[in-house]
C-alpha cells in the first residue's frame, strides 16, 4: 500500500470529491518506491499505535475518509495528525524516524577514485590501511591514503538509502507541518508503481 502525505492549512480543507489546494501545501520529497516509504515507517509508533496500522485504519477502517483528494485521480484523504493535540506524538514520531535513519545509516567507508579511469574504491573506515593497490580496471596504482581520499560515505544499498531518505524527509515534513500548525493528511496513492523492493 502506498501512502501520500501532505499538509495544508486547516481553513483550506475541503471535502471529497474536491481536491485540496496545491498553492499552499507541504509535501515530503519521497522516493517513488512505496516499499521504501512503508519500510521507513516500520517500527515507529504514533499515539501508542504502530504508525502503519494507524495509516491502514485511517484509509481502510470502518469510517471512509472524507477530506479532499491530494489531486485528481486520488481517493479521499484522512487526517493523520492534527495540531496542537497531536504535536507531541508527531514530534516523537519524527525523532523515532531520525533515530532509525541514524542507526541504519550503514558502515562508514572512505572512498578513492583511480586517477586514470575513475574506478571507485570504497574501504570500510576500520579496515583502511595506507597501501597502494593496482586499479582492477586499468592497472594504475591507487594510493589508499586516508588524507587523500575523496571523503567518507555510507556503505549502503540503494533500497536502504531510499528508506533512510524517506525517514529524514518524513521527519522534517512532520516537524514543519506542526510548526505551521497545519494538519497532516494522508491519502492512498493509486498510482503506486509496481517497483519491487529487494526481496531481502
Ligand atoms: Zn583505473
Amino acid at each position: 500500500m502506498a501512502f501520500r502525505f501532505f499538509a495544508v492549512p486547516s481553513h483550506r480543507l475541503v471535502d471529497y470529491p474536491q481536491s485540496l489546494p496545491v498553492d499552499e501545501r507541504l509535501e515530503p520529497d519521497l522516493p517513488p518506491v512505496p516499499e521504501a516509504v512503508e519500510r521507513a515507517l516500520t517500527g515507529t509508533e504514533f499515539r501508542d499505535m504502530r504508525a502503519r496500522d494507524r495509516l491502514r485504519a485511517l484509509l481502510h477502517g470502518d469510517r471512509t475518509p472524507t477530506l479532499g483528494a491530494p489531486e485528481a485521480g486520488f481517493g479521499p484523504s484522512a487526517v493523520f495528525a492534527q495540531p496542537p493535540q497531536d504535536l507531541p506524538a508527531l514530534l516523537r514520531l519524527a525523532d523515532e524516524l531520525d533515530g532509525l535513519a541514524r542507526r541504519e545509516a550503514g558502515e562508514r567507508a572512505l572512498v578513492w577514485k583511480c586517477g586514470d579511469c575513475g574506478a571507485r574504491y570504497a574501504v570500510p573506515v576500520a579496515l583502511v590501511r595506507q597501501v597502494s593497490i593496482r586499479c582492477e580496471r586499468c592497472g594504475t596504482p591507487v594510493e589508499l591514503n586516508a588524507t587523500r581520499s575523496l571523503g567518507e560515505e555510507a556503505l549502503i544499498d540503494p533500497f536502504q538509502g531510499a528508506v533512510n531518505h524517506s525517514r529524514r524527509e518524513l521527519a522534517a515534513f512532520f516537524r514543519e507541518a506542526m510548526a505551521r500548525g497545519w494538519p497532516v493528511l494522508v491519502s492512498e496513492d493509486p498510482r503506486a508503481p509496481a517497483t519491487p523492493g529487494p526481496s531481502a
